[in-house]
């Protein structure tokens, strides 16, 4: 359900009692347990303001947070503005951002976004979905993280594929897209967890819920995850 308050126009998402009453029940008691046991999830991207933020953030595409932070040190300081960074010489920016992986297309995307940024939003990064998924390099998956690290909105649920795993282990989407998974689960989550969810998934897909063979005897969800393998 839909709906706006007075205090704040945005609209936000409310869970009718009875819907998915299972999943809801199932996806609260997991986020309460992996905050538990994983208390200081989050964004480990370095950046000191938003357009370093949505820098790395396209560079996160098909690599990690660690390899990029590996590179966004000299990045920055060599095009510390979306003014500097448009008029980015190809050859340098593809050899400074190469170890993050699809570095050719990397570049264009981050010269177009800055000059997009420049003609288009005054040189700021956009403060929602509809507007920051126009800039290259970002989809949706990125424009939520973007958005819920700088502007704490949450205006949708990043997936990934290994959020998409998890989440269709603990049965709380069966999507075989991701745009499904993300609609399932804004349906089954509270909206004040959207922006935390995807790291507490991430934190057990990366310590049990591996693709092969899934850790589940010491995985704290196993006895309310449907696709367990352990009795125990
Ligand atoms: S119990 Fe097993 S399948 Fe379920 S979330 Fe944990 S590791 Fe994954």
């Amino acid at each position: 359900m839909l709906m706006t308050t007075k205090e704040n126009s945005r609209p936000t998402f409310r869970i009718k009692p009875d819907f998915r009453k299972e999943e809801v029940q199932r996806a609260a008691e997991a986020l309460e347990r992996l905050e538990e046991k994983f208390p200081n999830v989050g964004c480990t991207l370095n950046y000191e303001n938003p357009f370093e933020m949505l820098v790395a953030a396209i560079l996160l595409t098909q690599s990690t947070e660690q390899s990029v932070n590996l590179v966004t040190g000299r990045l920055f300081a060599t095009y510390p503005t979306p003014e500097a960074l448009m008029k980015a010489n190809r050859g340098d920016l593809e050899s400074i951002i190469r170890s993050t992986g699809f570095y050719r297309q990397k570049a264009k995307y981050l010269t177009e976004t800055a000059r997009i940024l420049v003609e288009k939003f005054d040189a700021t990064v956009p403060n929602n979905l509809l507007e920051i998924t126009q800039l290259p390099g970002v989809a949706r998956k990125i424009g939520n993280l973007i958005l819920g690290e700088l502007y704490d909105t949450n205006e949708g649920i990043q997936v990934d594929t290994q959020i998409h795993r998890i989440v269709g282990r603990l049965g709380l989407s069966n999507g075989k897209i991701t745009s499904k998974v993300e609609h399932d689960l804004m349906r089954t989550i509270p909206q004040e967890d959207w922006n935390k969810a995807p790291y507490l998934f991430t934190a057990a897909a990366n310590h049990y819920c591996n693709a092969k063979r899934p850790a589940c005897h010491a995985c704290p969800l196993q006895d309310i995850c449907p696709s367990s393998n352990s009795k125990d």
